[in-house]
This record gives C-alpha cells, sequence and structure tokens, in this order.
C-alpha cells in the first residue's frame, strides 16, 4: 500500500520532472530488482533439491506400492483440472487484456527486451512440447533460463536416486537435503526484504504509470479467486463424494479448522499437524494412510499453487501483450503442474519457482513484481486448496482401500 499509493501520489505531485524519473530509476527500481534477484539467485538450487528429493522420497515410501501409485496419480489428475480451470477462466475475462494499450507500450519498453521463447527445429506442436520438456543439455537448459526441462532433469535424478540401492544413494540424498535446507534458510533471509522490495517495485510501478496498472490487477485477483472458489466447493466437493463416498457438507464441516489454520499460516507445511489430527480424529481416515498421503501432499499435491501459477503466468503475459498460442498454454500446464509438486509448503514458497518460467516464455522476470503486492492474500487462499486437497486424497485414498469407517467419527 505504502509503495502503490507513494507512487501514485509522487506521479501526481511531479509528474515526470527528472527528479521523480531519476529517483525510480536509480533509486527504488534498483532496490526491487535486486530484491528480485536475491530471489531469482535460489532458483535452481531451489527446483533441483526439491523435485529431486520429492520424487526420490515416492520411492522411498514405494514399500507402499499401491497408495503411492494412487496418490501420485490422483495428485496428477486433480491438479492438472485446477490449471485447466484456471486457464481457462483467463482466456474467458481476460484480466490482463484491460490494460491501456499505451500503459501496456510504457510497460514494455520499461522492461528488459523478452528472451525469444525456446525453439525447437521441429514443426510439429506435439513434438515442440517434448523438446522444450526434455533437454539433451540439463546445464545449458539451466543457463539459458530453460526452466521446464531443467524441472525435467531433476525429476530423473530423483526417479534415479528412488530405483537405486538406498544405501549407495544415501550420501547423495544427504547432501541434497543439507543443500535443500540452505535454500530454504536463504529465502527466509530475502523473504525478510520482501515488505521493502515490494513497496519499491510497486512505487517504481505506480510513479511511472499512475494508476492504470493497478486496475487490472483487481480483475487478476478475482479471477485467481474464483477459480479457487470454485474448484474448492465444486470440484472437490464432487471427489469427495464419488471418489470419497462422503457427503461434501459433512466433509467441508470437518475441516473448516484446517482450512482456517491454512488461511491464516500460508504455509502447508505449518498446517501439517492440525491437517493430520483432523483428517484421522473428525473423518476417521486410517493413520498409515493419512500420515501418508498428507505428509507427502504437504509438498507434492498443491493444487491452489498451481492454479495459481498457471493464472498469473497467463495474465503476465496478456499485460505485456505475449501472445499465447495454444502450444505455449500446455507448456504453462506441465510447468503449473510440475510446479504444484515442486513448490515449498511455506508463505510464498511458489514465487521463486514463477519467475524463471516466465522468462522461458518470453515475459521479462520482472514481471513478477507487479502481482507481489497483491500476493500475500492470494497465497493465504491458495493454502487453502493446497491442504484441503491433500485431504481430499486421503479419503479418496481410504475409500479406495476400503478402510474408511461406516460411520463418521
Ligand atoms: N504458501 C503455499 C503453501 O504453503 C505455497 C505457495 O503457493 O506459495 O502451500
Amino acid at each position: 500500500m505504502v509503495g502503490a499509493v507513494g507512487g501514485v501520489v509522487c506521479r501526481l505531485l511531479f509528474g515526470d520532472s527528472p527528479l521523480l524519473v531519476d529517483f525510480t530509476a536509480y533509486v527504488s527500481e534498483p532496490f526491487g530488482r535486486l530484491f528480485l534477484r536475491l530471489i531469482f539467485m535460489i532458483v535452481l538450487p531451489l527446483l533441483f533439491t526439491a523435485l529431486a528429493l520429492g520424487v526420490a522420497g515416492l520411492g522411498d515410501l514405494g514399500t507402499l506400492g499401491r497408495i503411492g501409485k494412487k496418490t501420485f496419480l490422483y495428485s496428477l489428475t486433480v491438479t492438472s483440472v485446477s490449471v485447466v480451470l484456471g486457464l481457462s477462466l483467463v482466456n474467458f475475462f481476460q484480466p490482463g487484456a484491460s490494460l491501456d494499450a499505451e500503459t501496456r507500450t510504457l510497460l514494455q519498453q520499461s522492461m528488459p527486451a523478452p528472451a525469444p521463447p525456446p525453439t525447437s527445429a521441429t514443426e510439429n506442436p506435439v513434438l515442440r512440447i517434448l523438446y522444450v520438456i526434455v533437454p539433451d543439455n540439463p546445464f545449458r537448459a539451466a543457463a539459458q533460463g530453460e526452466m521446464l526441462a531443467f524441472m525435467f532433469f531433476s525429476l530423473m535424478v530423483g526417479i534415479g536416486i528412488a530405483i537405486s540401492p538406498t544405501e549407495k544413494v544415501a550420501p547423495l540424498v544427504r547432501v541434497l537435503e543439507g543443500l535443500y535446507e540452505v535454500v530454504m534458510r536463504l529465502i527466509e533471509l530475502a523473504m525478510r526484504l520482501a515488505p521493502y522490495g515490494v513497496a519499491a517495485l510497486l512505487f517504481t510501478l505506480t510513479a511511472r504509470f499512475g494508476l492504470a496498472v493497478l486496475t487490472p490487477l483487481l480483475g487478476y485477483m478475482g479471477v485467481v479467486l474464483a477459480g479457487l472458489g470454485i474448484h474448492l466447493f465444486v470440484t472437490y466437493s464432487l471427489l469427495v463424494r464419488y471418489l470419497g463416498g462422503l457427503s461434501p457438507r459433512v466433509f467441508f464441516r470437518a475441516v473448516t479448522e484446517v482450512m482456517a489454520t491454512a488461511f491464516s499460516t500460508s504455509s502447508s507445511n505449518a498446517t501439517l499437524p492440525t491437517a493430520l489430527r483432523v483428517t484421522q480424529e473428525k473423518l476417521g481416515v486410517p493413520r498409515d494412510i493419512a500420515s501418508f498421503v498428507l505428509t507427502l501432499g504437504s509438498t507434492a499435491n498443491q493444487n491452489g499453487t498451481a492454479l495459481f501459477e498457471g493464472v498469473t503466468i497467463l495474465v503476465l503475459a496478456q499485460f505485456y501483450g505475449v501472445d499465447l498460442t495454444f502450444g505455449a498454454q500446455v507448456v504453462v500446464v506441465v510447468f503449473s503442474v510440475l510446479a504444484g509438486i515442486g513448490t515449498a509448503g511455506v508463505p510464498g514458497g511458489s514465487l521463486p519457482m514463477m519467475v524463471p518460467l516466465l522468462q522461458s516464455i518470453g515475459i521479462p522476470g520482472e514481471g513478477i513484481g507487479i502481482i507481489l503486492g497483491v500476493d500475500r492474500i492470494l497465497d493465504m487462499s491458495r493454502t487453502v486448496l493446497n491442504v484441503t486437497g491433500d485431504i481430499t486424497a486421503a479419503v479418496y485414498v481410504a475409500h479406495s482401500e476400503g478402510r474408511m469407517p461406516k460411520t463418521i467419527p
């Protein structure tokens, strides 16, 4: 608020005077960018460790075989549904397109030239998407910001770990766990700067463009919240009823406490203890299933985050006037689903994931600064879905195993 309102007021007072132009160019913009660069800096190690460990963990619990597979497939399917829902809403409402042409041109000029979208030697759309996803050189993919390819490599390393003899890869897993810890601490440090960094970014934006750039943000928030709301109340109700054999009313009454915790903490990890307790005590899911599905889900099954990321990428593309073809949108879906697996269950955990993808589809990573100011409320809301989605998965798995109690406790 301080950043955005300050920028608007300064613009009214000073207009295009050199004083304000210099202040934004030499003070507020560099400060905001440095904050973003601190986040960009940790993206590669974060992606690599989170995805590799996430998938390796699946193998660890592979003794639970059937349950593991069910959870994974359920999670992939429901996450894809959430992303497709979000993207459909964006395509329908086009919240980013309401930006007036003049502001859009200014916005485009103020940002570094967008990187060209990844190209490959074939015109066949399906093959092209596959080539974008499967790298021939993971280091080059990383260096060139082809994040989807790098994520694929990280996933494969995770699979490799999962199918290797445990005692031989244990040291590697420990190193990755250590690196993951370090990365988490660094994100925490960077996030301490967030209030100032975000204020600086928003100040720069509104001091340059005035209010015009803020109005479409409301449309964007509306679309994210609508998508989350539909997925929460419609998709989950259907899933709980038809795959979980439970009345949605009973379900939602039982999980209210979990939803409130998720909303107030903005963190799936912090909500895990409450979710575990409620799922067992109020829904009667057996302990082994609840702990397996919910623990895995708190990092690997994030429907709300995936929906949010898909919507945000598309809306920012509209902001910048980048035309995303159907093929590019499919890439966005794949990425968002992967990001749902790789995002840490901490406040703002999805933000570092967004930046490189934006770049790889031709939108400057700094674009994320536009939405950072409204992210907290969206973060609280998407976390509710992330956690509730895990519980629907637990209910589904328990029901399909014939292990739900006849009457709910
Ligand atoms: N805050 C989310 C969670 O903990 C992650 C995110 O989308 O930023 O589930």
